[in-house]
């Protein structure tokens, strides 16, 4: 089977390691890839949002299946594209990517479904009306922008004058562009956050193991949200219990509602649950898979990577074929001085082989690219130290172990992934 990975960061690191390691995989094509990639894959260029750009890649290489990494090409019907030319491809049509393209279309699935959720409190095309909602909510209050905004888009506001400070950069000074046109007001939910993923084929669904991530930049959930600066999965986080109320509250309606709407889903369903008091609610759906989820998720998976996704965007997933190495595994995110804000690139980064070479650490690039025989930044993310180990602590006791082999000029990281036992609704 002959592979392209759509996507250049650790997300797609993580999938072109795995899919390297299925017996069937002859070749693998990423699109644009990174410099951690290009020594497993070969790298094309791409602009991961550009469909016409990326049908014209298609054509050239022929791929047997192609696997979209990112949510730009799948809001912009890459898909469907695709599709129509009967190219097996994994990733959800331009109309069932709209759960996460548009938050408020995500919202109204979910109410339509009576699939439990944060209440809405309204929805609004412009800042006037946004600014006026704000006198019948409760504080704090969440608002999201509409739209894809690159992770920038969500905003848990303490108190009135912050929220109208974010709704005027949203809605007045379009600092997030598009995806800011429309805003949603809703409850801000308080619990412990988890991802829970599916891979779909149209019909049938399988569960990935499930996965914490940790949005802010710094220890102890302090400081400005970032696309994710560490993960972790371990059954732990789903008791047996918990496992089958996700399933018959959030995961069977979701299933029927798409049904019912005829989305037929292809492809990875995230759902973003918090765990409150009151049991979980959907945060969030992405049509994608998360990063750097994917890179802790992976890295138990004990099965055919490319078997599997072969089977889902033939419409044939054997659910019972996703197999998950017990214990538990981590990804500890090294991001570039300033990230996530302003960053240098071209860093040169040392120590990846020393790194490398501790049993069950696999040292996943993400903003990493090649300068010769040099390995520099070129991200804010550069890397995700991903490991496995027989219990999360010892999983932890290793990816830390392998970050101390590892340095380029500015680089930080959270020293407490895995750590924290309690979030709050600002937090993760
Ligand atoms: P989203 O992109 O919708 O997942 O939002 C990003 C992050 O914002 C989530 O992972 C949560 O930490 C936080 N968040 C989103 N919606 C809510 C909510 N209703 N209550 C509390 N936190 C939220």
């Amino acid at each position: 089977m002959k592979i392209l990975v759509i996507g250049g960061g650790g997300r797609e690191h993580a999938l072109v390691w795995k899919l390297a390691q299925s017996a069937g995989v002859q070749k693998i094509w990423s699109a644009p890839g990174n410099g951690g990639i290009a020594g497993e894959a070969e790298c094309v260029r791409a602009e991961a949002g550009d469909v016409a750009g990326l049908l014209e890649l298609g054509k050239k290489i022929g791929p047997d299946l192609t696997v979209v990494g990112p949510e730009l090409p799948l809001v912009n019907g890459l898909v469907d594209a695709f599709r129509e030319r009967k190219w097996a491809v994994v990733g959800p049509d331009k109309k069932a990517a709209q759960l996460e393209g548009s938050k408020i279309f995500a919202k109204e699935f979910l109410q339509r479904h009576n699939i439990p959720t944060a209440e809405l409190y309204g929805a609004h095309d412009s800042a006037g009306a946004a600014y006026g909602a704000l006198c019948a909510v409760d504080w704090p209050v969440v608002i999201k922008a509409d739209g894809l905004c690159a992770g920038k888009g969500v905003f848990v506001a303490p108190n009135p004058d912050a929220a109208t400070e974010f709704i005027e950069r949203v809605m007045e000074k379009n600092e997030l562009g598009d995806g800011g046109r429309r805003v949603m007001l809703e409850e801000a939910l308080e619990g412990e956050e988890l991802s829970f993923i599916l891979l779909m084929d149209g019909e049938r669904y399988a569960a990935l193991a499930p996965t914490r991530d940790h949005k802010r930049v710094f220890d102890n959930n302090k400081g400005p949200n970032t696309g994710g600066m560490g993960a972790y999965s371990s059954d732990e986080l789903l008791p047996p219990d918990l496992r089958r109320s996700i399933a018959s509250v959030i995961v069977e309606p979701t299933v029927e509602g798409l049904a019912a709407d005829g989305i037929r889903y292809q492809g990875f369903l995230y759902i973003g649950l918090m765990l409150t008091k009151s049991g979980p609610k959907v945060l969030e759906f992405n049509c994608r898979l998360g990063d750097p989820e994917t890179q802790a998720i992976l890295a138990r998976g004990d099965f055919d990577l490319a078997e599997v996704l072969a089977d889902a965007a033939a419409g044939k997933l054997q659910p019972e074929k996703l197999k998950w190495k017990a214990g538990a595994s981590a990804c500890v995110v090294l991001a570039s001085g300033g990230y996530p804000g302003k960053f240098e690139t071209g860093k040169e980064i040392r120590g990846l082989e020393e790194a490398a070479k501790i049993s069950g650490v696999k040292v996943l690039h993400a903003g990493t690219k090649r300068a010769g025989d040099k390995i520099v930044t070129s991200g804010g993310r550069v890397l995700g130290v991903t490991v496995t180990g027989n219990s999360l602590s010892a999983a932890l006791e290793k990816a830390y172990e392998a970050v101390g082999k590892i340095q380029f000029a500015g680089m930080h990281y959270r020293k407490d992934i895995g750590k924290l036992q309690q979030s709050s609704a600002a937090g993760d």
